[in-house]
């Protein structure tokens, strides 16, 4: 490895930049702990222009850490819902609850208070740290990693240990003295905004004369990849139970994926099932009632981490009368009427049936029948 041409040059031209060029983002208005905890644990696998609404409609709702702590958990993550990464919500509530119950409502001040809540690991803990505090401690996020790379002209991917190691160190001896709100800051922005992972921008770059790959013609292929996760399909089918104007949903369990939000029952189609077939196996499964498809609802696409996921939503009637659903694989359930699906949080693909049933002109004739 090597050193950048001008590690002091680079430094003060990257804060010089960001004091022009930084975005006004809520959060760097005041800078308060909570406030900089918040977006931080919004931003975890989220960009930052998405993160705004989120924030504001968050901080609006919530707006200190008491009022955090006494939060309805269906309320908050209905404010979460589309964000994803549902137990980052609910660890925020059980952080908040913690600091109000045994530290007076005070937010840490350490390092190792800060990484001590739940849902809180070495990069949050170190942005809480340098942004809100100021204190010298690193946020080594994937932009970041970036940027180094190319800086250095690192020639192995940048998750090889030495790489985060040598990261981890010239990160830390970069930062100007008592400017690490700022430098943390603006080697995210850079890498946000200019440096970014197709074509960067590297023509108005505040720090190109001191990026070796850069200065070698190499930035395109800086940083070296590593091993690549394979994005998975999974087909999934899925009922919207109807009885007497309402429909039934059910409260997904806490050690599952979208642990606390509501769903339709259903699950994985099997190899050889139609996803009709499917619909009426899982349902039996996870309610014990009988269901027959009455109408196909809608076939819907999203994403969550690495997979991708085909969701067949479907009308469903019981198919031997009235039976109250069991809870087999869920914490609660419950008929509701369209309305009121409103205020509960749900996954991205049963939102989207949602939305389509608002519209949906069957679904008043099966409503009538
Ligand atoms: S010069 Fe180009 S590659 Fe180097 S840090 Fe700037 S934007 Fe990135």
């Amino acid at each position: 490895m090597t050193a950048c041409m001008n590690e002091p040059a680079f430094s003060r031209f990257l804060v010089d930049w960001f004091a022009v060029n930084q975005r006004d983002l809520p959060w760097r208005h005041t800078y308060q702990p909570y406030h900089v905890w918040l977006s931080e644990i919004m931003a975890q696998q989220t960009q930052l222009g998405r993160v705004v609404g989120y924030f504001e409609r968050f901080v609006a709702r919530y707006p200190d850490l008491h009022a955090l702590a006494h939060a309805q958990e269906d309320e908050a993550l209905k404010l979460w819902e589309g964000l994803g990464y549902y137990n980052r919500c609910r660890n925020l509530l059980k952080a908040a609850r913690l600091l109000v119950a045994e530290h007076g409502g005070l937010f840490p001040v350490t390092h190792a208070g800060v990484l001590s809540l739940p849902g809180v690991g070495p990069y949050t803990a170190g942005a809480v740290m340098a942004i809100a505090y100021n204190e010298p401690h690193t946020a080594i996020d994937a932009n970041v990693e970036r940027v180094f790379s190319r800086v250095y002209n690192l020639d192995r991917p940048v998750k090889i240990a030495a790489n985060q190691a040598f990261i981890e160190d010239r990160a830390l001896a970069l930062i100007p003295e008592g400017r690490a709100r700022e430098f943390n800051q603006a080697l995210m922005e850079l890498g946000a905004l200019v440096c970014t992972p197709k074509s960067p921008s590297c023509d108005i770059c505040p720090v190109e004369p001191h990026c070796l790959a850069r200065s070698k013609g190499l930035e395109e292929v800086r940083p070296v990849p590593g091993k690549r996760t394979e994005v998975q399909h999974i087909s999934v089918a899925t009922g919207v139970l109807v009885h007497e104007n309402r429909f039934y949903i059910q409260k997904r369990r806490l050690d599952d994926v979208w642990p606390g939000l509501w769903e339709f029952p259903g699950g994985g189609i099997e190899p050889g099932e139609t996803p009709e077939q499917a619909v009426v196996r899982e349902y039996l499964e996870e309610t014990g009632v009988d269901v027959q498809p009455l109408l196909p609802l809608a076939t819907v696409s999203y994403s969550y981490t690495r997979f991708r996921v085909t969701l067949h939503g479907f009308y469903l009637d019981f198919s031997q009368g009235f039976q109250q659903p069991a809870l087999y694989e869920a914490l609660e359930g419950r008929f509701v009427a369209l309305a009121n699906l409103d205020g509960l949080a749900f996954p991205a693909g049963h939102r989207k049936l949602i939305s389509i049933m608002r519209t949906d002109a069957r679904l008043l004739e099966i409503l009538k029948n």
